[in-house]
């Protein structure tokens, strides 16, 4: 490839920070910076939402102190700050400021009085719980989740009809981590390719394309050992036949993990054949 066709450095969902989540590092400033120093074009900064209510609040944000009403108010505090951010490093690098959703009981209408709140410049969807359990939390967690769906297969069933109702009723422009529910299972390939698993994963792209939303192509679970990023190449495959828009996201929580492993989805995506002049979440110009 010559240089003039090196693909921009850009993440599609990013820049969680210790300031405003728990299980992040460092200010979202200190994370825009690193962003700039490594020459990125754009990036969506996407902090979690805050839980619905206590009963969603994660074991660490529980023993630091926080409840679902300081969430909240954290919560605003990061839009202001992050749009505050987008201002100051305008000529620098563009921003969005975005959030990643939840996808539990009552999480569409929580979702949709937020995005009307603060008018994100974009959302990404994504589901860490399946029956209301925190699945990727921890691999107990995990396990407890297989044991409430009935079995491994039921769970990814679960998984992506949970999905297909949170893709249809908040079109997000952006799908998190869409196979994220194998992150605990070693024999996710034979799973994913169950007829019942794989004709809800053709649906649900099918809904993407429909929808004309881009597919977030997260790194993450790459530093933390895993073979592959989200979604598994043949998920990436399928998408890229559609011509789904995917993006590279690298999920950084924290100055040290900007833009780690983010070469190595754009490797995929080239030798998918994927449409590397990657679209951005939203059509303002922020
Ligand atoms: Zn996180
Ligand atoms: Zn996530």
């Amino acid at each position: 490839m010559n240089p003039a066709d090196t693909p921009a450095l850009v993440s599609i969902h990013g820049g969680h920070s210790g300031q405003f989540c728990n299980h992040a590092s460092d200010l979202l400033d200190e994370v825009i910076q690193a962003y700039i120093d490594q020459r990125y074009t754009w990036v969506g900064i996407t902090e979690h939402i805050p839980p619905l209510s206590d009963r969603f609040l994660y074991p660490e944000e529980i023993r630091q102190g926080m409840d679902a009403g300081k969430m909240y108010r954290r919560f605003e505090q990061y839009v202001s700050a992050c749009r505050r951010l987008q201002d100051r490093y305008r000529s620098q690098i563009q921003l969005f400021v975005g959030c990643e959703l939840e996808s539990y009981e009552g999480a569409i209408g929580f979702a949709r009085q937020l995005m009307d709140t603060f008018s994100f410049d974009y959302v990404v969807g994504s589901l860490h719980h399946v029956d209301n359990i925190g699945f990727d939390y921890s691999p107990e967690l995990y396990h407890a989740a297989v044991r409430a769906a009935g079995g491994l297969e039921e769970l990814y069933c679960s998984y992506f009809d949970a999905q297909f109702e949170m893709i249809t009723a908040i079109e997000p422009q952006v799908v998190g981590h869409f196979d994220l529910i194998r992150i605990f299972d070693d024999g996710y390939k034979r799973r994913l390719a169950l007829p019942a698993v794989a004709q809800r994963i053709g649906r649900n792209l099918g809904l993407i394309r429909d929808l004309d939303l881009t597919l977030d192509c997260n790194v993450r679970a790459l530093s933390k050992g895993a073979a592959e990023p989200y979604p598994t190449r043949a998920i990436l495959q399928q998408a890229v036949d559609l011509g789904i828009s995917i993006v590279p996201g690298d999920d950084s929580h924290g100055a040290d993990t900007v833009g780690v492993n983010i070469d190595e989805a754009i490797r995929i995506l080239v030798e998918l054949g994927a449409d590397t002049n990657w679209r951005k979440p939203a059509a303002v110009d922020a």
